[in-house]
């Protein structure tokens, strides 16, 4: 039907007859001509259509904004004084002789040749007009470059694309299952997958050796901000090979997505351990274009008359740091009232705070509600952070938990709010993970999930579980967490010991997990892996505000489509067949968003 892409219209298709089709972007009546901007999936040429050719100028008069038109014309240049630089078409035309209206358009629930606000819930309802427009055709294009650039590195690599199920057993990596009634097992229910997990597993004691997939995750968490309830994951797996080996891979990988797409130069990556990265910048996934790092306080605190500092610093769940911040000395009362509220967030009670006017007038320089209280260690306090005239320090003295979140959030808003960056992308490793964190109840979660490989051995692990580390990595990139993986057990012995960790029955082992436990029987081999999440790493290459932004037909935060109206209502004969029956309808708590 066309002979050429609007947009790839230039100056060397000049003479030659063309065939468009398109949407009418924008259509103007000059004095009686005709000018349409016609628009497809590679960007916009004007038509101009003049009374001397009737009856294309009667359709063009009657055509509106979305109309989808096909139009054979001639190229031209256009006359001087009306070339537009900035356009890829902007120094041509197309002289419309023949224009077929394809189809009519009413008027659009938004306009697209125009940037103008419009709220998420219309853009998400009309979704299939929202994603004409040129910037988000341009965002899910450049997914299509991503994965087309990682299939290409991994197909190098030998690695073998293979599916895996979508309905299958709960796969846990801590999120909620969602279920799918079987019919044909009445009361029985599939869980979709939270990741290709046990299945990539499985593959790899089946011999396939290097598996990758694109794979669709599904986790009902609970509502935070930009997380979707079906997402995607580069998923990867490889045998025999080592933690250093994978993460080399991943990292050719990523590096090689910057270069290709975006043409950067990553570097190599720095590895750094999950407590350095815990203690420096109160973060599992510390972003490190902020040169800001958190100091112990610790011993100098334990020596002060003032509880707040004394209390956390003698209690060994508890940390008092600082937070040294060059030229704050600068910010207002108010804002450092906002920064308080802001880590009142994360469970601060307070944000203590020294300006160092000038150093060299002691005590008098200071500037400070707390200064008082430390008087007998302030010296040693400024050394420690290195005090330059015109900073502020903060404090945070807490349990660790609420100090490395709170400076931690700081740090990064700080970074954000005074435009501290030192570099436009910071990647790197955060690795030897804890094998286990601690609930509130003192039980164990596995901090990755239960299939990862401890860094020591079974024995080891049983005696102190608190104390283990796993072989497990997470790819960090501007403080966003890229993807995760780990070493993973090979041994059935092992597997079991740390289900047992976990306070997993052996009846409940065997129950959920027993397909796995017999694999590992039949000679598994050394594996290992991880994924990354596609989504979050298009919205940062994309420098995307939302993942809604990069995905074509996202949720809305809570978990629902306001185009199609899933979930939906089903029929009593549907439910019937499916042996359910619903206990009476409960109003929903979440409004829609
Ligand atoms: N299955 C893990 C996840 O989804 C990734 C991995 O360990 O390979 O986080």
């Amino acid at each position: 039907m066309r002979s050429h892409y609007c947009g790839e219209l230039n100056e060397a298709h000049i003479g030659q007859e063309v065939t468009l089709c398109g949407w009418v972007h924008r259509r103007r009546d000059h004095g009686g001509v005709i000018f349409i901007d016609l628009r497809d999936r590679d960007g916009l040429t004007q038509v101009v259509v003049d009374p001397d050719t009737e009856e294309a100028f009667a359709t063009a008069d009657k055509s509106r904004s979305e109309y989808v038109l096909q139009i054979k014309g001639l190229v031209r240049p256009r006359p001087e004084g009306t070339t537009n630089a900035n356009m890829p078409t902007g120094m041509i035309e197309v002289l419309g002789k023949e224009v077929t209206v394809l189809n009519a358009s009413e008027t659009p629930p938004f306009p697209l040749d125009e940037h103008v606000k419009v709220g998420e819930d219309v853009r998400l309802k009309y979704r299939y007009v929202d994603l004409r427009r040129p910037e988000m055709l341009e965002k899910l294009r450049f997914r299509s470059r991503m994965t087309h650039t990682i299939r290409n590195y991994l197909d190098e690599q030998g690695f073998l694309d293979i599916e895996t199920p979508i309905l299958t057993r709960a796969t846990p990596e801590g999120a909620r299952d969602y279920l799918v009634p079987s019919r044909t097992h009445a009361g029985s229910f599939f869980a979709l997958p939270q990741s290709p997990q046990l299945f990539k597993q499985l593959l790899m004691v089946s011999g396939m050796d290097r598996y990758y997939q694109i794979a669709k995750c599904f986790r009902d968490e609970d509502l935070r901000a930009d997380r979707q309830p079906e997402f995607t994951q580069i998923d990867i797996e490889a045998s025999f090979v080592t933690d250093k080996e994978i993460m080399g891979l991943a990292e050719g990988m990523t590096k090689k997505l910057f270069k290709e797409v975006l043409d950067v130069d990553l570097g190599d990556f720095p590895h750094m351990p999950y407590a350095e990265a815990m203690s420096r910048f109160g973060s599992d996934k510390p972003d490190l274009r902020i040169p800001l790092e958190m100091v112990d306080m610790g011993d100098l605190m334990a020596q002060v008359d003032f509880k707040v500092f004394s209390g956390p610093a003698t209690d060994p769940k508890g940390r008092v740091a600082a937070l040294r911040v060059p030229g704050g000395a600068a910010l207002s009362r108010k804002q450092i009232d906002e920064y308080t509220k802001f880590v009142g967030i994360y469970g601060a009670k307070g944000l203590a705070w020294i300006k160092v006017n000038d150093r060299s007038a002691g005590l008098d320089g200071l500037q400070s509600p707390i200064v008082k209280f430390m008087e007998n260690v302030i010296d040693d306090v400024l050394d420690r952070v290195d005090a330059q005239d015109g900073d502020i320090i903060f404090f945070g003295a807490d349990s660790t938990k609420v100090v490395n979140e709170a400076l931690g959030a700081l740090r990064c808003k700080l970074g954000e709010d005074l435009n501290l960056y030192t570099c436009e992308w910071a990647p790197l490793w955060v690795v030897d993970f804890p094998m286990f964190e601690e609930n509130s109840d003192g039980s164990l979660t596995a901090l990755h999930h239960p299939f990862t490989s401890p860094a020591c051995s079974a024995e080891e692990l049983e005696a102190n579980p608190e104390a283990a580390l796993s072989v497990a990595y997470d790819i960090v990139l501007n403080g966003t967490e890229l993807g995760g993986g780990s070493i993973r057990i090979h041994d059935q012995k092992m597997q079991q010991a740390v289900f047992r960790t976990l306070n997993i029955s052996e009846e409940e082992q065997q129950e959920k997990f027993g397909f796995l436990l017999d694999a590992l029987k039949f000679g598994a081999p050394p594996h290992g892996g991880l994924a990354f999440g596609l989504d979050r790493l298009v919205m940062l290459m994309t420098d995307s505000q939302s993942i809604r932004e990069v995905i074509a037909f996202p949720k809305t935060q809570s978990a629902g489509c306001v185009m199609t109206a899933a979930p939906g209502e089903v029929s009593a004969e549907q439910l019937k067949e499916l042996n359910i029956r619903l206990r009476q309808k409960i109003a929903p708590t979440e409004s829609e968003d």
